[in-house]
């Protein structure tokens, strides 16, 4: 189930509407192709839908758990990316109005879009991470740089294929 506000119920019930549950990883459909960053369990949200005169007001939390690995060191962390505060306002009359389809207006899409922004682009085990033990002084230096994930990919590809020889 995407996650839906039924403008009818807010109309006829003339109260706030709260809205709880999980939205599943493949609803939310983030397209990762990132293996540093990967959604590991289903959107948390808790959310208070408002109907204002010509908008809607969404506001509330939402909590996505990401697994992710790190670019320095390649160790596996969890992360939960958090939005404690997260408001929406969605004009329901004008040029920007939003799309409403059988009086439901899907909120997947602007959920997924402030996730899309927020996902780390570099993700850090901590702070002073220090990455993989490298065998020449100089080396430590470029593990700051992006791509490092990668070549330290590659350099273990390539240890594995020695194994197997
Ligand atoms: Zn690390």
């Amino acid at each position: 189930m995407p996650l839906l506000v039924n403008l009818r119920h807010l109309e006829t019930e003339d109260q706030d509407l709260d809205l709880r549950g999980e939205l599943p990883v493949t609803e939310l459909d983030l397209g990762c192709s990132d293996d540093l960053v990967v959604p590991a369990k289903p959107l948390l949200y808790r959310l208070t839908v408002q109907l204002l005169e010509d908008s809607l007001l969404v506001q509330g939390s939402l909590r996505l758990p990401l697994q992710c690995q790190c670019a320095r060191c390649l160790k596996p962390f969890e992360y939960p990316l958090e939005f404690p505060r997260w408001t929406l306002l969605l004009p329901l009359e004008g040029e920007e109005k939003v799309a409403v389809d059988n009086d439901c207006i899907d909120l997947t899409p602007h959920v997924r879009e402030d996730i899309l922004l927020e996902l780390p682009q570099h993700p850090l085990c901590g702070k002073d991470c220090r990455g993989l033990p490298q065998p020449v002084q100089g080396e430590a230096v470029k593990t700051s740089l992006p791509g490092q994930a990668s070549s330290a990919w590659a350099a273990l590809d390539k240890l594995n294929i020695e194994h197997l020889n």
